[in-house]
């Protein structure tokens, strides 16, 4: 298991068919593989594996999947890239913090960089089940790089992070007073857990649930809830379903 094998980059709703083979060939120039594509509008063509070059064993391979929950679902770490500021407020990172936090954590644990469409970005609501976002600082004026040129730039800095890592780093060992963050799907349990015993309380009514669990899931992201939290959260909740019996 190597750090970059743990590293998926993964595309949202892509259009042209030409930028995911340039976005597979900006990846294997860094040394990435593993690429997922989330609802493409057309599958992969053609005109991927002419623009992939040398990496249509990229496009080849890639994933094909239905939702974002599906492709980061084994993910314990999830970063999402924008062109622009949103008006969310999140942990930002830069695309030097980026590349090493990718790093840091990819020496034990599965992480995904998240792309969005063409014309218009990934949601807010997609925006929201990333842990941190980046930004490319590009010109205020015009800020909006080609997709795969962002995917060049950002796996470029996983790439020299990487590469500065003390040679006794290189190969990643298992550090057992790491922090260790549960994969998404884990996280998703867990929120249905909270909605049915938060149904059950009544603090939720099902006619009229509002924003309540958005505002909580939210919440849970930005904290980037460890696994002992999450175990101690799960335990109070069966503990709140054990009273009600
Ligand atoms: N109008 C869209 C631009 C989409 S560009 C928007 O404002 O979000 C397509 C994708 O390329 C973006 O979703 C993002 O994943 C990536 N991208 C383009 N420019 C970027 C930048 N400056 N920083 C980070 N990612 C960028």
């Amino acid at each position: 298991m190597s750090y970059l094998d743990n590293i998926k980059i993964v595309l949202v709703e892509t259009s042209h068919t030409g930028n995911m083979g340039s976005v597979a060939r900006a990846m294997k120039t860094m040394g990435l593989t593993n690429l997922c594509l989330v609802n493409p509008v057309i599958k992969p063509d053609s005109q991927s594996i002419s623009l992939a070059a040398g990496a249509s064993d990229i496009i080849k391979n890639a994933q094909i999947l239905s939702s974002l929950e599906q492709a980061i679902a084994d993910c314990h770490l999830v970063i999402g890239t924008s062109a622009r500021p949103r008006s969310l407020q999140w942990p930002n990172l830069t695309p030097k913090e980026c590349g090493d936090k990718i790093i840091q954590e990819a020496a034990t644990a599965k992480v995904a960089l998240v792309f969005g469409r063409e014309r218009v970005g990934l949601t807010n609501d997609e925006l929201q089940k990333c842990h941190y976002h980046v930004g490319i600082p590009a010109n205020p004026d015009y800020s909006s790089l080609n997709l795969a040129m962002s995917v060049q730039v950002l796996c470029y800095e996983i790439r020299m992070s990487l590469l500065n890592l003390p040679t006794d780093l290189s190969n990643p060992v298992e550090n057992d007073d790491a922090i260790s963050f549960p994969k998404d799907e884990d996280i998703e349990r867990f929120y249905q857990h909270l909605e049915q015993t938060l149904l059950k309380t009544g603090f939720i009514n099902s006619n009229h649930p509002g924003q309540i669990m958005g505002r909580l899931r939210r919440l849970f992201t930005r904290a980037r809830i460890e696994q002992q939290e999450l175990n101690i959260l799960r335990g109070i909740l069966t503990s709140i379903d054990k009273k009600l019996g």
